[in-house]
């Protein structure tokens, strides 16, 4: 009777865990193995509001989430190690002196808790242990995408569908769609562009965002302008696409083919890489015919999609087998 009384409560409790699991997945939660029935009885109602351990492992001072070596005061008020040598060894609570008193009860704590990565309402739906998630996060496929505005240092993070609106609201972008462009390039004092940014253009094909960047910039000591395009979606999916971009006048041209680089890269990333269709000014301003006073390109180009069985590919997992 007994035995099988345990038996029933350890069933239970491993149902209750269950399903515990479920309902705090996108919460903080216990892992079910380190939750023995003796530490879960003294620790749950400690955690039943899921929330207040968040907040003990967050740091008082910058709010950060707080590693080993977590420290405390001798009235037990809790910094992070950055914040530590930043206090000048005086609590930034209780004004009283530090010490180097660890706190190895929340650290303990810490390393029992499992938590959903930080972009699960961007879709990710892992679940990790409290200190892999910070390096977890930081390789995260769902991790939010840097505005790929060039012009300015702009702060604006979000999914692909937030940054196309931001691009189309905030900086005016222009949005083509279709897969072939041509688009031209005017400035009427090709001297004065070191180093401007120009305008970004955005085309949408294959279901996909691209953005087609154009500037001046310095190459050594000579002056040149850059064409590249970025895909707006990871390296992996930016491998599925080609694109061609070609300028040129009076019987000459220059083309470049390549493969677009994921907008994870920093336009300046890319360029300082050389990675587009890069133009001598002396070049471009003969393309631009004239009297090599305006700045006169004209860059058409075509983006497509690779045939996922056309090369080597194919014949790899046979080769592997
Ligand atoms: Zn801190
Ligand atoms: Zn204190
Ligand atoms: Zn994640
Ligand atoms: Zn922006």
């Amino acid at each position: 009777m007994e035995i099988d009384g345990i038996d029933c409560v350890s069933t239970s409790d491993g149902i209750y865990e269950e399903e515990i699991h479920h309902q705090h997945r996108h919460r903080l939660q216990f892992s079910a193995s380190s939750a023995k029935p003796t530490t879960n009885n003294a620790v749950s109602p400690a955690i039943s509001p899921a929330t207040s351990v968040h907040e003990l492992l967050e740091c008082s001072v910058c709010t950060n989430s707080m590693y080993p070596p977590i420290h405390q005061c001798l009235n037990g008020h809790t910094l992070c190690s950055t914040c530590k040598l930043r206090v000048n060894n005086r609590c930034p609570t209780c004004r009283h002196e530090l010490g180097d008193i660890r706190c190895l009860a929340l650290e303990k704590v810490a390393e029992s808790l499992e938590l959903p990565c930080k972009y699960c309402s961007l879709g990710c739906m892992e679940i990790f242990p409290y200190y892999s998630k910070l390096k977890h996060e930081v390789q995260c496929n769902f991790r939010p995408y840097n505005c790929p505005y060039a012009g300015s240092e702009c702060p604006v993070v979000g999914d692909i569908p937030f940054l196309i609106d931001h691009l189309r609201n905030d900086h005016k972008v222009d949005m083509h769609t279709g897969s072939t462009f041509n688009h031209r390039y005017v400035k009427s004092n090709p001297r004065e562009v070191e180093n401007a940014t120009w305008m970004l253009t955005v085309f949408f094909c294959f279901g996909h965002y691209f953005c087609l960047h154009f500037e001046a910039f310095q190459l050594g000591m000579a002056p040149v302008y850059i064409a590249f395009l970025r895909f707006m979606g990871d390296e992996v999916e930016a491998g599925n696409f080609s694109y061609s971009l070609e300028v040129g006048a009076n019987g000459r041209k220059l083309t470049w083919e390549g493969t677009p680089r994921s907008i994870r890269d920093s336009h300046r990333k890319v360029r300082d890489s050389h990675d587009g269709l890069i133009i001598q000014r002396n070049m471009a301003l003969f393309f631009s015919g004239g009297d090599r006073k305006e700045l006169k390109l004209r860059v058409t180009g075509r983006i497509w999609k690779e045939q996922p069985n056309s090369d080597a590919g194919v014949y790899i997992p046979n080769l592997c087998i």
